[in-house]
């Protein structure tokens, strides 16, 4: 056996293992923009998986702003942002976010991910200590593993397990004595992506000031949706001001791509000078940062307002329907509060009933496909049902039935 057909045999047995596990991915080719009806295979489905909860991505507000911006910049940035190719609309994008979360100042990434890895490897060395919601998004925990610092996680949402922890890095930090003071940041997401539940934001900001530790929030999913103003829920719990690090991603409620964090000054140059991850990639297309800057434009809007009206209108008529109440009663397993969400998950358990599940949904013309580990727990496999703000009642009536007919699915009872 050559060297390469060695490689590729132990990819193949590789694959089989995750196959055999329930676990094997690929990759669906959807031949139509994002929206409710998304085509792949032939077919049109109804599409309840998007995270483009404002029907943002595919709207003609970004269209145009896009198109003018690659008029005026053209497709792609040259270098990255510290050589030559911070561009305008990279700088004006900036400016939009700072003033929308109401920060001093504000960094754009290419992705919320690599706005994660950049992030707390610039503010966090071996000595330090990252302490993380148990459900936090991979791309935290890999941010986390990649800093070196020492790495704790708390029960989800629990706040008497966190308290344990800061007070341990607390007596830590006072008794080692080097000339730099070790520091310990809490990270966590405010909406959680695959459960849809709400981290308890004011009793967490309480501790960590109780202890002297900082905070980073992960708006991914509530930037644009939540608070009177849509910047998020630290908003809506009025507590913006005393986070140390907002981050966010501009590619889900926001329907354009890239990763964002705002916050002081200080923090933004410090992040400028030493993310890697900003550093060392070349910055986002120009087009791609005036799809997000006028994307932030229109939450600010009246438009904007409404739109978030009718996401939350459609949300409220989901709950109304008896399957909506069940999987709400069926998942306080896997949800530690019953809030309202746009991220609705049906536990079901087994990875491969799973899979079956949204199979059968498919059969139905819907596409709702199933999370399965890593992503969630092994053995948590769920349906994830999103809804946006472009579901018409039809739509979710059409949802509702086709839940009831996979009649495998007893939403995890
Ligand atoms: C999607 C997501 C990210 C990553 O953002 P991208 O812009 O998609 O890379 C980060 N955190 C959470 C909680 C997410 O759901």
């Amino acid at each position: 056996m050559t060297a390469t057909q060695n490689f590729n045999e132990t990819l193949r047995e590789q694959l089989v293992e995750i196959r055999e596990l329930g676990l094997y991915r690929e990759l669906r080719k959807i031949g139509s923009p994002q929206s409710v009806r998304i085509e792949f295979d032939g077919r049109s489905y109804l599409n309840f998986s998007s995270n483009d909860y404002l029907g943002l991505a595919n709207d003609p507000v970004l269209k145009e702003a896009s198109i003018a911006a690659i008029e005026k910049y053209g497709a792609g940035a040259g270098a990255s942002r510290l050589i030559c190719g911070s561009l305008g609309p990279h700088h004006e994008l900036e400016s939009a976010l700072a003033e929308f979360k109401g920060t001093e100042s504000a960094l754009s990434f290419s992705s919320g991910y690599t706005t994660a890895l950049g992030t707390l490897c610039a503010l966090l060395k071996n000595e330090d200590v990252v302490v993380l919601d148990k459900r936090v998004h991979a791309c935290l925990v890999d941010a986390a593993k990649l800093s070196g610092a020492k790495i704790r996680v708390f029960a989800h949402n629990d706040l008497d397990n966190l308290e344990e922890i800061l007070k341990w890095a607390d007596q830590r930090s006072k008794s080692t004595s080097t000339a730099r003071r070790s520091r310990t940041l809490i990270v966590t997401e405010t909406m959680f992506s695959m459960d849809g539940d709400r981290a308890p934001l004011r009793e967490l900001v309480e501790l960590k000031e109780k202890y002297g530790a900082w905070l980073m929030l992960d708006e991914a999913h509530a930037t644009g949706i939540f608070g009177s103003r849509r910047t998020g829920l630290a908003e809506e719990c009025g507590v913006s001001d005393r986070v140390e690090i907002q981050m966010g991603t501009l590619g889900k409620a926001l329907g354009a791509a890239g990763g964002y964090i705002c916050g002081s000054r200080s923090l933004i140059d410090a992040l400028v000078n030493q993310a890697r991850s900003f550093i060392f990639s070349t910055a986002p297309a120009p087009v791609i940062a005036a799809a997000a800057r006028s994307a932030i434009q229109f939450v600010r809007s009246k438009e904007g307002e409404a739109r978030c009206r009718k996401l939350w209108a459609n949300v409220d008529q989901w709950l109304r329907t008896e399957t909506g109440s069940l999987s709400s009663q069926a998942n306080e397993k896997v949800r530690s509060d019953q809030k309202p969400s746009v991220i609705i998950p049906i536990l079901i358990g087994d990875e491969s009933k799973a899979v079956e599940a949204a199979g059968a949904l498919r059969e139905r013309g819907i596409f709702i496909p199933a999370i399965r580990y890593p992503t969630v727990g092994r053995g948590q496999a769920r349906l994830r049902v999103t809804v946006t703000a472009s579901h018409a009642v039809d739509d979710i009536a059409t949802l509702r039935e086709a839940l009831g007919f996979v009649t495998n699915v007893k939403f995890g009872r």
